[in-house]
């Protein structure tokens, strides 16, 4: 075994994927409701994302941050304004988890403090700040445990403020909607609340956006949902539907400094390609209203299902609830009706996050399928 095995696999093999499908070699056909884990944001080889990334690459795939580059430019200008933040700077790396670490390095140098305030079952990535503000002992090495993080109850917010209080927080960082610990979403007033009490501490609110953003929940981020104005937005997966991009929005207010922050691959031409791409796609398919109708369509379905204890989440960031442990259930979909679905860290939650272009007739299939499988539990 020449692979440091650190992923237990599903035993499928996808040689070629389209719009909503992934084929093994079989050929076996799989409705793609996982997403390759949220990332697939305009459907799998989308004809445009094909052909404009292969001309890219016929012409430059990379080059470094050092010379100037008119894609990131260009991106830099389209990216606030059809997100709806119009008054943020770009930054671009090449993950979740990266995007997230480079927020926080962020924050830390405008406050010139260093804790960090996260929230009990989050998620923020694996790398040495954005792990230790991750709510799972388990991914946590020694080495990132140096990191002075505080996790607290989401929608405590007498909590939050009385740790904030002290003054010595750099950033609060939440997901507004929690991906991998299970589609928690609090309230209104506790986002809103976040943000108020960020805003009278000198506190950088970063919202992550790794997983809801790029209109995975029928808003381009989720935070938009709330009157809410981080200092900071980070994303990745449904940004690059597929290519590795993440970046960072970084509000107006905040000075880059030569130096403050770098990458060798971020934001290189084919990156900055599949991103300008995903945003054509998004708007021109009309895709985060669309997710909202499917997602209306998803939940109305749910409730034939008795056993379906509540949907959680919001657009295709959605999760059903069953009162047993759906591990097996999960590998009957796979196996026996060819659908992909997510986990999360409540195994009891089935999580659902298809390409933005999924139909109500693959929510049927769905369905159609849960209902076979639930009857042979
Ligand atoms: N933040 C959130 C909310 C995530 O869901 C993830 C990944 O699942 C990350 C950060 C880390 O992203 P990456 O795996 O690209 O480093």
């Amino acid at each position: 075994m020449s692979l440091f095995d650190v992923y237990p696999l599903y035993d499928v093999t996808p040689i070629k994927a389209q719009d909503v499908w992934v084929y093994d070699s079989k050929p076996t056909k799989y409705l793609d409701l996982y997403g390759g884990h949220a990332v697939i944001s305009i459907g799998h080889s989308h004809p445009k994302y094909v052909e404009n990334l292969t001309k890219q690459l016929g012409d430059i795939g990379f080059y470094s941050n050092a010379v100037h580059n008119p894609l990131q430019e260009a991106l830099g200008e389209r990216l606030p304004v059809q997100s709806g933040c119009p008054d943020y700077q770009l930054f671009m790396c090449s993950s979740g988890a990266e995007a997230n670490e480079n927020a926080l390095k962020v924050a830390s140098f405008v406050t010139g403090r260093k804790k960090v305030v996260a929230f009990n079952n989050s998620f923020h990535g694996r790398t040495s700040a954005a792990v230790a503000a991750t709510d799972n002992p388990k991914i946590v090495a020694p080495i990132n445990a140096q990191q002075e993080v505080e996790f607290l109850p989401l929608g405590d917010l007498d909590a939050l403020a009385g740790v904030l209080a002290k003054g010595d927080v750099c950033a609060v960082i939440v997901e507004f909607i929690q991906g991998v610990g299970g589609l928690d979403i609090s309230t209104k007033e506790f986002y809103e609340g976040i943000d108020k009490l960020c805003k009278q501490t000198g506190t950088m609110l970063i919202a992550d956006e790794v997983q809801a953003g790029f209109g995975r929940t029928g808003r381009f981020f989720a935070f938009q949902e709330y009157d809410v104005q981080p200092e900071l937005i980070s994303m990745a997966k449904g940004m690059g539907n597929g290519f590795p991009v993440g970046g960072i929005l970084i509000h107006s207010s905040i000075d880059a400094e030569f130096g403050m922050l770098g990458t060798t691959f971020g934001g290189n031409h084919l990156a900055c390609v599949a991103t300008l791409t995903v945003l054509e796609v998004l708007e021109e398919e009309n895709l985060l209203e669309h997710a909202l109708r499917v997602s209306d369509h998803f939940k109305a379905r749910a409730l034939d299902f008795p056993q379906i204890k509540g949907v959680k989440g919001r657009g295709l960031m959605l999760g059903i609830e069953f009162d047993f442990d759906t591990s097996a259930l999960r590998k009957q979909l796979i196996y026996d009706q060819h659908i992909f679905t997510g986990s999360a860290k409540n195994k009891n939650l089935i999580r659902i996050l298809p390409p933005l272009t999924v139909q109500n007739v693959h929510i049927d299939q769905f369905f159609d399928a849960l209902k076979i499988e639930l009857e042979k539990l």
